[in-house]
């Protein structure tokens, strides 16, 4: 996708005027940014839609979109190909409403408190797993509305879903409201537990129950439009996972769900580039302290480069040793990651003019077809997951798009 050096219509450019079509830059953007590149964005979508044929999409945005930024990530997603939009929250759902998507929209997560009623007045798709069919039910013959929902049965994750027991249940009673016109039956999900471990045989049970649980549904009388099952891992190596709709989250940003395999290898692109401007670099002897603490010492004169990212910015503490590309050069973190900042050791090589990289691009990770860092280096130095590392960046970091050929 496109370069990490180069942004110069985003971050550097002057302030649009009122009339631009643009959005306005954010001011912050030159300091520091997460770069979204929405043409990875189309391009992931693209690929994901040719592997699932004739299933449909939907885009996860839950959490922002992954970190990502939810208006601007779905409505390029829709523009791609997507045929439907997924979010765990009815609150998150409302917004995209607000904001003008009127594509299909599912929320699955909800509590005695989510706002039934608004849901059903925005015409928002909602998972049941058993409690929440008549709350749901009241709410829309209160409106005269039929409610659009998706039962979820639990083939083995133990999360929510309903038990096979009670799955007949579930079934009638939903069936009778349908007869009622006050819900429409419109699908059937499940969620898997191992998927991102291929040669696991619990995803082998988890088909099996999904295909029975659906049996159970038709039997009864359902006119099913979408069974679901396949998140992004399912989505790359199963396709007896795909029915008639995939829900594809972190693969949609472009990053690999499966250990060991890279988005190259996968043919997807990142779509995130969380960069800094360098805020300060400085020559030092051997034997210099960094941090607090003093857990790191340079190992023979060289130059310190100081990052204005930090824990706060959602940048995981524990990463020391992360790589980061400055100067286009890949170099390390140097003792703790603070609050609101880092050092970066420019060794090997040690620059020959340090002072020229003051305010130039340090990168954490981006796209490695850029030459960037992967985000999963960060997530391996992080001991965590590439999902976490993403969804973590926080609302100081402006989000600065590009590769919108809409011009949105
Ligand atoms: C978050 C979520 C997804 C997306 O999972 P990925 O592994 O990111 O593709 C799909 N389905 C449900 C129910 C989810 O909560």
């Amino acid at each position: 996708m496109t370069g990490v050096t180069d942004r110069t219509e985003t971050a550097g450019s002057p302030a649009p005027t009122p009339t631009d079509a643009a959005p306005a830059v954010d001011p912050r953007a030159a300091e520091r940014s997460a770069v979204i590149d929405l043409a990875a964005i189309a391009h992931n979508v693209g690929a994901l839609r040719a592997r699932v044929a004739p299933a449909a999409l939907m885009a996860v945005v839950k959490a922002d979109a992954y970190g990502h930024g939810m208006l601007p990530v779905a409505t390029a997603a829709l523009d791609a190909g997507a045929d439907w939009l997924g979010v765990a929250h009815v609150s998150e759902a409302l917004t995209l409403r607000r904001a003008g998507i009127d594509a299909p929209v599912l929320a699955w997560l909800h509590t005695p408190g989510t706002d039934f009623a608004a849901a059903v007045g925005a015409g928002i798709d909602l998972g049941v797993s058993g409690w929440e069919l008549e709350p749901i039910a009241a709410a829309a013959a209160a409106a005269g509305r039929t409610a659009r929902v998706h039962l979820k049965i639990d083939t083995g994750l133990g999360r929510n879903g309903c038990t096979a027991e009670q799955w007949p249940g579930l079934v009638r009673a939903a069936l009778e409201h349908e007869a009622a016109g006050r819900v429409r039956l419109v699908g059937v999900f499940s969620h898997l537990a191992v998927a991102d471990e291929p040669d696991r045989p619990e995803t082998d049970a988890q088909v099996a129950a999904f295909r029975a649980a659906v049996a159970v549904a038709e039997d009864a009388g359902a006119r099913l439009e979408a069974r679901h099952l396949a998140n992004s891992p399912a989505i790359l190596t199963r396709p007896d996972t795909h029915f008639d709709l995939v829900r594809a989250g972190v693969s949609l940003y472009g990053l690999s769900p499966l250990p060991g395999v890279t988005s190259a290898d996968l043919g997807l692109a990142p779509a995130m580039t969380l960069r800094a401007a360098v805020a300060n670099v400085k020559h030092v002897p051997a034997g210099q302290g960094v941090s607090y603490g003093l857990r790191y010492r340079t190992g023979a004169a060289s130059a310190l480069a100081l990052v204005p990212l930090g824990y706060a910015d959602g940048v995981p503490r524990i990463a020391a040793d992360a790589p980061v590309l400055v100067g286009g050069h890949r170099h390390r973190v140097a003792g703790r990651i603070a609050m609101d900042q880092f050092v970066v050791d420019l060794v090997d090589p040690v620059p020959a003019d340090p002072a020229a990289l003051l305010g130039t691009d340090a990168v954490l990770f981006g796209d490695p077809a850029t030459g960037a860092p992967a985000v999963e280096e960060w997530a391996d130095a992080a001991q965590t997951i590439n999902y976490e590392i993403v969804t973590h960046i926080g609302d100081r970091v402006p989000r600065v798009y590009r590769g919108d050929e809409a011009g949105r």
